[in-house]
């Protein structure tokens, strides 16, 4: 739901974007699912890049490891620590840095938001920042003529909603046009029932359902 809205704000914005799912063994699969589908629908190109050994390397979250079960409740709540995936956005934005500097892009743009805050530090602005300028220093502009010796300092780590709640996220959407059925395309649960549909109580389903309200839309998944 982050990203999808984040993908159609950028669009509007008049970017020109590729978009970059990773499979790195999370429970919810059907997010890359969903991305492929709606890419595809909409002519982004779309790449989805087979990272499920990391799964073997970071067992212990209940987003990779099949033994943890997966917590119910709020999302700020200690217990969802269980769903921190270790270093989890290092490892996927440094994917996808590598990808657009190799494509000469401008930046990547990520849909990091304050929902997250207070389990993830690697959704809040200090890492953020810091992230920028390691990509930043550890890159040539890949723009630049190959007897340049600039840094890639233009380099951009958007993050739109980087202060948005999940509510806010939603409203943006509705700003830019999209409609509570255009979230039928978009998956959030960790824990899907065995016939398919959003469990209705892990911490992504509460965090949605708190959106949804917040702008006073029905869930069309549910
Ligand atoms: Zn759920």
């Amino acid at each position: 739901m982050d990203s999808f809205t984040l993908l159609h704000v950028l669009r509007t914005a008049g970017h020109r974007v590729t978009a970059l799912s990773v499979n790195y063994g999370q429970r919810h699969a059907r997010e890359l699912v969903m991305a492929s589908l709606v890419c595809s629908r909409l002519g982004v190109p779309h790449t989805i890049v087979d990272a499920s050994f990391l799964a073997a390397l970071l067992p212990g979250s209940s987003q990779t490891d099949k033994s943890v079960d997966v917590p119910a409740g709020a999302y700020d709540a200690p217990v969802m620590k269980r769903t921190v995936v270790p270093n989890r956005n290092m490892i996927l934005a440094s994917m996808a840095a590598g990808h657009a500097l190799a494509l000469k892009a401008e930046g990547i743009a990520l849909a990091v938001h304050a929902g997250d805050h207070a389990i993830y530090p690697d959704c809040r602005e200090r890492f953020i920042h810091l992230l920028r300028d390691a990509i930043r220093a550890g890159n040539w502009d890949p723009n630049a003529s190959e007897e340049s010796d600039a840094l890639a300092d233009m380099f951009e780590v958007k993050t739109p909603f980087l202060n948005f709640t999940k509510g806010e996220i939603l409203a943006a959407g509705k700003d830019i046009g999209l409609e509570p059925l255009s979230y039928m395309q978009t998956w959030t649960c960790y824990d899907p029932t065995p016939e398919g549909k959003p469990c209705g109580v892990c911490g992504a389903c509460v965090e949605r359902a708190e959106a949804f309200a917040f702008v006073g839309w029905h869930d069309p998944l549910l």
